[in-house]
């Protein structure tokens, strides 16, 4: 007996020392991040500012307010006017500058709070993530108690997918119950959104979709390739994610602009949904393909190390053993990426609301700064730079009530400002290195950007980032 004790001892002793162990790497990730705590950055807390000689680009309408003034006070654009009266505040002469609404994009995947001074840094003033984790809780906390500087934060739980297995953290449903109860305990726990994805069948599909609008919640779904794609069209499903998702499931791997009539014509009677076309990840098969050594180039470094290790790496050999079989992938990715422009072409042409998302955070998309590539494709595609530049503002805050106090320059909307140095509705470019971000009425100057962006550079948190995800695994199951 006495053995006995003695080996339960020792295994509780273990137990302890572990738990102590990940409590440490976690805590420490945390101080390493503290470069974003407000708290540190007392010069920015209690401020009021008035924008000067300012040419503002508002998005509710397609025009350029020359020469105004702004009044930022309490998070909230006050006042804009040709001229301002107002003492105490802090004046910033804006000459010659533009001032845009924040950015925001509506598809990524956050894995730490490094990433979050990347997406500041290139102007993006609001994510959704969509693979939800308890670490985005506590992220989404922090971030509402306004600790930390950081973009604003909304999440999907995690994801939703059918009874088959396919592998990852994906959180099998097996009945249309499960689906229910999922979407009850998400919304109590206080994720913002529900992410359908793969295999969810009709019935299953049904029941979490009679829920999410019980308990208020907008679904945004990876097309589930059991129910026919125009199953989507659901009034609670507000996005529609992916534009190879439309190759893949309505046109059967075709790049068929018959049948792309179609669909179109499906988006436009639906009238609830945005659309989502995520072209940079998707492209970036295609820069894997011409590039072998994509993985050292200098961007890389500000990938998250265990996704690096991981899934980048996963994805690039995956796609170079492709090219070694067969060297005709290259031009069919290319094609389909050609065709997916024509897609989001179409889309805008019909009147379909696109919102900008570009699935940074996996394999090789880098945070922040994939956001231009991906405005960039949309010009490709054929819209102007104003259509351009209301997909990732005014198109994306309309489509959740939830963020609907942002997305346009206008009185009483929350101040999520960039300020850029040339006009974006000339040249898109200009929106890159803001010289100055408003994150909910704070200033950031590029200088402390720049510091964001050094601090996340071949940052070394792959354990904390591997035991984040394990606890996603346990807790999520
Ligand atoms: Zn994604």
């Amino acid at each position: 007996m006495k053995i006995v004790k003695l080996v339960l001892k020792f295994i509780v002793i273990i137990i302890g020392v572990l738990l102590i162990f990940i409590a440490i790497i976690l805590l420490v990730d945390k101080q390493n991040t503290n470069y974003l705590k407000i708290e540190n950055n007392e010069f920015v807390n209690n401020k009021s500012y008035l924008i000067t000689n300012v040419n503002i680009i508002p998005m509710n309408q397609d025009t350029i307010l020359v020469n105004k003034m702004v009044y930022i006070k309490d998070r909230i654009i006050q006042n804009i006017a040709d001229n301002i009266e107002i003492n105490g505040a802090e004046i910033i002469d804006a000459q010659n500058k533009y001032l845009t609404p924040g950015l925001i994009d509506m598809h990524v995947h956050i894995w730490d709070r490094y990433e979050l001074g990347l997406y500041l840094s290139n102007g993006i003033t609001a994510v959704r993530n969509l693979w939800g984790m308890p670490m985005h809780l506590r992220l989404k906390e922090d971030i509402n108690n306004e600790e930390i500087f950081s973009p604003m934060f909304f999440t999907t739980g995690p994801k939703l997918t059918g009874p088959e297995f396919i592998g990852d953290d994906n959180l099998q449903l097996l009945n249309p119950n499960e689906g229910k109860e999922k979407v009850i305990s998400y919304k109590n726990r206080g994720y913002d959104f529900i992410k359908t994805y793969y295999g969810l069948t009709e019935d299953i599909f049904d029941a979490i979709a009679k829920q999410a609008k019980i308990s208020d919640m907008d679904i945004i779904a990876h097309p589930s390739q059991k129910v026919p794609y125009s199953y989507h069209f659901n009034p609670q499903i507000k996005s529609i994610e992916h534009a190879e998702e439309i190759i893949q499931q309505p046109l059967n791997y075709k790049l068929d602009t018959l049948k792309l009539k179609e669909v179109i014509n499906d988006f436009v009677k639906s009238k609830h949904n945005s659309f989502s076309p995520t072209l940079t990840v998707y492209n970036n098969i295609y820069q894997m393909l011409i590039d072998d050594n994509i993985l050292a180039s200098e961007q890389l470094q500000l990938m998250n190390p265990l996704i690096k290790k991981v899934d980048s790496k996963a994805q690039f050999e995956r796609w170079y053993n492709t090219k070694l079989r067969d060297s005709s992938i290259v031009k069919a990715i290319k094609n389909q990426h050609d065709f997916h422009l024509k897609i989001v072409n179409k889309l805008n042409e019909a009147g379909v609301s696109i919102i900008c998302g570009t699935d940074a955070g996996i394999g090789i998309t880098i945070p922040g700064f994939s956001i231009h590539q991906e405005l960039a494709f949309y010009k490709d595609s054929g819209l102007s730079n104003y259509e351009v530049l209301k997909t990732a503002t005014v198109n994306a805050s309309k489509t959740h009530s939830i963020m609907n106090k942002m997305g346009t320059i206008e009185v009483g909307k929350v101040a999520n400002l960039i300020l850029v140095d040339n006009n974006p509705l000339l040249d898109l470019s200009a929106l890159q290195k803001p010289t100055i971000v408003f994150i909910k009425g704070r200033k950031l100057n590029r200088e402390t950007l720049d510091d964001f962006e050094k601090q996340a550079k071949n940052r070394k948190n792959l354990i904390a980032s591997a035991i984040r995800y394990l606890e996603n695994l346990i807790i999520e199951k």
